[in-house]
C-alpha cells in the first residue's frame, strides 16, 4: 500500500524523489543554504554534482538521457526548493532553457547544448524582459538584424535571473519590425561573452536574494549565426508562450518546495512554545492558521502536478500553469507570513529562517509573470471556454 503522498506518483517517480532526497541530505544541502545566507556565494559546484549524479534535466527526451516527462522536472524543482533555495534558482532558469531547446531545437542545437546542460557543466537563463517591456512581452524592442548569414542583436534585457552567470542564454528579439510581433519575433541561443555583450549591472533583490543575481544585460550588435535561431523566424511569440507555461509550472513546484520546511518550522515551534501555561498550538488563533497553511499548500501542490500531467499528455495548459503559479506563490506567502507571526519576535530575527522565507515569498509574486497577469490569463481562458454559452 502506498502512503498518501505516493498516491500521486508512480513507483519510478517516487524512486527518483527518494534518491534525490538522499543525495541532497548526503551533500548537506540545507547547511550549504545556510552558509549562502551568511556569506552570499553561488552553489555552482553542488549544481554540477547534481548533474554528475544524473539528477538534472529529467524532462529531456530519453535519447538525451532524460525521462521525457515534466513531472520529474517538477519533483526536482520541488525537492531543490525544499533543500537549498539558491540551488533551486540555478536549476529553475536552466531548466526553462533546456526544456525549450529540447522542444524546439534542431538536432544540431540539441547535440550542441543539451548534454552539457544535463551534466550541469553549462547553465542556462531566459532573457525576455526589457526595461520597457515587462508584462507586455509582445512589446520587446531588442532587434536582431540579418547581415549575410549572421544576425546582429542589439537591445537591453533586464531582470534576468543569473543572466551574467549563464553559459547559454535564450534571447528573444524582433527580426521583422514590419509585421506584428506575433510573427515578427524570433528566439536565439546565445553564448554570452562574445563582442557586443555587456553585463550592465547585477542587482540584488529583496533582502539580498543570496546566491542569485538579477542581471541587466546589453547587446550592441552581438553576432549570432543563423544556425543559432531556435525554431523558425516567425516562431518567437509561440515559443515565449509555450516556454512561459512550462516555466510557471516549474516555478510553482519550486515554491511549493520552499514553503514545506517553513510550514514544518511553524508546526514544530508552535508545539514547543508555551505561553499562559500551555503550548501555543492549543490556541485556535495559532492552530487554525496552521490548518489554512496546510490546506492552501496542498491545493497548490495538487495543481502543480496536475499541470505537469496535462503538459506531459500534450494538452495546452496555459490556464493551469497560471493557476499553479498564482496558488503556489500565494500559498507560500501565507505560510511564510503566518510562520513569522507564530514565531512572534523570534520570527523577525535572523536566528530562524522565517524572515528570509517571508522575503522570498513576497518576491515570488512577480517573476514568471506577475500575479495580476496570472489572474488575467485565468479569466481570459474562462471566458473563452464560456463563449457561445448562455448567461442567466
Ligand atoms: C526575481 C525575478 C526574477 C526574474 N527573472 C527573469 C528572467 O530570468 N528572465 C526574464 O526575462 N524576466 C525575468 N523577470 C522579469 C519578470 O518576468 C517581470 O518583472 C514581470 O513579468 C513584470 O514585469 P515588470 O517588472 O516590468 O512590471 P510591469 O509589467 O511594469 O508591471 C507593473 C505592475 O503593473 C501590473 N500590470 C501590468 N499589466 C497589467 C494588466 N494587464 N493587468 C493588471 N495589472 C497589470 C503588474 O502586475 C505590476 O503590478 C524576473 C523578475 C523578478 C522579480
Amino acid at each position: 500500500m502506498k502512503n498518501k503522498e505516493e498516491m500521486l506518483f508512480s513507483a519510478d517517480e517516487t524512486k527518483f524523489r527518494e534518491a534525490l532526497r538522499e543525495f541532497l541530505e548526503r551533500e548537506d544541502a540545507k547547511k550549504i543554504e545556510q552558509e549562502i545566507y551568511e556569506r552570499d556565494f553561488y552553489p555552482r559546484e553542488l549544481y554540477e554534482k547534481l548533474g554528475e549524479e544524473g539528477f538534472l534535466a529529467p524532462v529531456l527526451p530519453i535519447e538525451y538521457g532524460g525521462r521525457g516527462k515534466l513531472v520529474y522536472e517538477e519533483i526536482l524543482a520541488e525537492e531543490l526548493g525544499a533543500a537549498c533555495v539558491p540551488l533551486a534558482w540555478i536549476h529553475s532558469t536552466s531548466s526553462y532553457a533546456y526544456a525549450t531547446i529540447a522542444r524546439y531545437g534542431s538536432e544540431d542545437q540539441k547535440k550542441r547544448y543539451l548534454p552539457a546542460m544535463k551534466r550541469g557543466a553549462k547553465i542556462g537563463a531566459i532573457a525576455i524582459t526589457e526595461p520597457e517591456a515587462g508584462s507586455d512581452v509582445m512589446r520587446i524592442e531588442t532587434r536582431a538584424e540579418l547581415k549575410g548569414d549572421e544576425y546582429a542583436i542589439s537591445g537591453e534585457k533586464r531582470n534576468i535571473t543569473n543572466g551574467s552567470r549563464a553559459d547559454v542564454l535564450l534571447v528573444w528579439a524582433i527580426t521583422n519590425p514590419e509585421v506584428d510581433p506575433a510573427v515578427g519575433m524570433s528566439v536565439f541561443i546565445v553564448e554570452p561573452g562574445a563582442e557586443g555583450f555587456e553585463v550592465v549591472k547585477d542587482y540584488k533583490l529583496l533582502g539580498g536574494f543570496p546566491g542569485t543575481v538579477n542581471s541587466h544585460l546589453r547587446f550592441d550588435g552581438m553576432s549570432v549565426s543563423e544556425a543559432d535561431m531556435l525554431g523558425g523566424p516567425k516562431e518567437g511569440a509561440k515559443i515565449i508562450f509555450d516556454e512561459l507555461s512550462v516555466e510557471r509550472a516549474l516555478y510553482a513546484a519550486m515554491l511549493v518546495g520552499e514553503a514545506g520546511p517553513v510550514l514544518e518550522l511553524a508546526v514544530g515551534y508552535s508545539k514547543e512554545r508555551e505561553q499562559f501555561g500551555t503550548s501555543i498550538s492549543r490556541f485556535e488563533g495559532i492552530s487554525f492558521k496552521i490548518a489554512d497553511m496546510v490546506t492552501k499548500l496542498e491545493a497548490a501542490k495538487l495543481m502543480v502536478y496536475h499541470t505537469a500531467r496535462l503538459i506531459d499528455a500534450g494538452f495546452d495548459a496555459e490556464k493551469e500553469s497560471a493557476m499553479s503559479k498564482l496558488l503556489a506563490s500565494e500559498a507560500f506567502y501565507e505560510v511564510a507570513h503566518n510562520t513569522v507571526q507564530i514565531l512572534g519576535g523570534r520570527g523577525l530575527s535572523d536566528e530562524y529562517p522565517a524572515e528570509w522565507a517571508f522575503r522570498m515569498a513576497r518576491l515570488s509574486m512577480i517573476p514568471a509573470g506577475t500575479n495580476e497577469i496570472m489572474r488575467f490569463i485565468v479569466q481570459r481562458e474562462v471566458y473563452k471556454e464560456h463563449k457561445g454559452k448562455k448567461g442567466r
